[in-house]
């Protein structure tokens, strides 16, 4: 019988947007349970931070600064990951950023960058990881319950993620003969500094927004952690049956 204790032993894990938020989370989790981890992040700080929280353990990590959305930075990302380590089994592409915007006072160049960085980048760091997941492996890609359903004033993030979920299924299909499973996890809102910034924008005081009974029936917003421990699941042995589906975690919000 697997169980979730060391599940990721000996297995070489990227995390995506790893300096902050879900992905800090989850690398730590990832390193937590055994796996060695490439923490990549536009914001090389804040990867190396992470990294440094992992070496605290006793685990090992390497920070990578990058941009996701760049096949120069994709391909640097899994190379480390490979020479670093000596090999790929888990992908988590988490990297993501919102412009809360409607088409119309949205940018051109605004709708560009919220696709590059949220899709194009899924399909960069799978194009380069999936050759190098020579046992096979597992790869999360984060969506969003805005993926699923849709979101006011968000046009562009709400089209990007729904693109994540298909794109998901998609790869799944195509990989499941190479014994990769792709997943994808759709948080609800989520306390990480991205949703904080959301709130000051909105100008909500945090509490009451977290605890917006018609988004969140359990009245509180999700923690980091609790997406990452979805996310580990997906990653480990235990859902080795569970390939392209989309595993909402928000407290019942999308119910
Ligand atoms: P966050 O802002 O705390 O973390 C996102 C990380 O991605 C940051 O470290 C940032 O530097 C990094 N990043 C941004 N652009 C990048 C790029 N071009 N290249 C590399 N790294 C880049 O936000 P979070 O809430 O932890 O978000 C993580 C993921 O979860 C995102 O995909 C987000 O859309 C998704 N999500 C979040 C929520 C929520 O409520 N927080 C809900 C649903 C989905």
């Amino acid at each position: 019988m697997k169980t979730l204790e060391d599940a990721l032993k000996g297995r070489v894990a990227i995390v995506t947007g790893g300096a902050s938020g879900i992905g800090r989370a989850t690398a730590l989790l990832f390193a937590a349970q055994g796996a060695k981890v490439v923490v990549a992040d536009i914001d090389g700080p804040g990867a190396e931070d992470t990294a440094g929280r992992i070496a605290a353990g006793g685990a090992d990590a390497i920070a990578v600064q990058a941009d996701v959305s760049s096949p120069a930075d994709c391909e640097r990302v899994v190379r480390t990951a490979v020479e670093g380590f000596g090999g790929l089994h888990a992908l988590f592409n988490n990297a993501g950023i919102i412009r809360r915007s409607t088409a119309l006072d949205l940018g051109v160049d605004e709708w560009d960058r919220v696709m590059a960085v949220n899709v194009r980048s899924v399909f960069l760091m799978c194009k380069y990881a999936i050759p190098a997941m020579t046992e096979g492996g597992a790869i999360v890609n984060t969506g969003s319950g805005w993926g699923l359903k849709g979101g006011g004033n968000a046009v562009s993030y709400c089209a990007s993620k729904a693109a994540v979920v298909n794109m998901t299924r998609a790869l799944a299909i195509d990989h499941a003969g190479a014994g990769i499973r792709v997943n994808s996890v759709n948080p609800g809102d989520t306390d990480t500094p991205m949703l904080r910034d959301e709130a000051r924008q909105l100008r909500e005081d945090w509490a009451a927004f977290a605890a917006d009974a018609a988004d969140r029936p359990m009245g509180r917003a999700g923690t980091p952690e609790e997406i990452a421990q979805a996310v580990l699941f997906l990653t480990a042995d235990t859902s080795s049956y569970i390939t392209g589906t989309a595993l909402v975690v928000d407290g019942g919000g999308l119910a």
